[in-house]
């Protein structure tokens, strides 16, 4: 989303967002949808709010349907490989849940694969920490084209509450092209699924 440039607006970048609700205090955000864009690019999780209005210059359309959209897409499953790059771990047990019988990941067609000589896409976690960088780089040379590199949390998307420690070498795309960000602290199932559907789309239309 481009910054509007008419008027003063408050600026709140979800890609540092670490969920403490304390933006929902100001009147500006009452109307604005609470889970950012998912599976988009860095600029676009930067989100501006007018004030005055006390509502959000551009709201963004609601999710699409995962499932339909994943079928359409796909003429087979989607591997994925999770890269945990330094991360507390939140962002792991969304990832796992992904897989329990509730989300049940399978049925879209996406599986998470053991190496990344087998995935089509990376799912990045963590700040990227300085004793994790050069296995970041080999993960993606070892991952085969089309390569997709998705960073996951808000530690992913800027190197979260993270970014300032000297242990960090990060954030992903300092090292890596990213082609989508999946905000949160961490995301939720369901912001990981249709991150995942909103990258997929992105790409087919390249
Ligand atoms: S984004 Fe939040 S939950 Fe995920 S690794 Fe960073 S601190 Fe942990």
């Amino acid at each position: 989303m481009a910054k509007p440039q008419d008027k003063e607006l408050l600026c709140l970048d979800y890609g540092k967002c670490i969920g403490c609700g304390r933006c929902f205090e100001h009147a500006a955000f009452s109307q604005a949808e609470r889970v950012a864009g998912c599976g988009v690019s860095r600029q676009e999780l930067l989100r501006y709010f007018d004030c005055e209005r006390g509502a959000e210059v551009e709201v963004r359309p609601s999710a699409p349907e995962v499932r339909q959209e994943i079928f359409q897409m796909l003429g087979r499953a989607l591997n994925v490989r999770e890269l945990d790059a330094g991360s507390c771990n939140g962002c792991e047990a969304e990832i796992a849940a992904l897989t329990n019988p509730y989300y049940d990941l399978e049925r879209f067609g996406i599986h998470f694969v053991a190496s990344p000589k087998h995935a089509d896409m990376l799912l990045v976690t963590g700040p990227v920490t300085r004793n994790m960088a050069v296995a970041v780089k080999k993960t993606y040379e070892a991952t085969p084209a089309p390569k997709l590199v998705v960073a996951v949390g808000a530690c992913g998307c800027s190197g979260g509450i993270f970014a300032t420690s000297h242990a960090v070498s990060g954030p992903l795309d300092k090292l890596l092209r990213v082609d989508a960000y999946i905000p949160g602290c961490p995301p939720t199932p369901a912001m990981l699924l249709t991150g995942i559907l909103e990258v997929l789309r992105r790409t087919a239309k390249r």
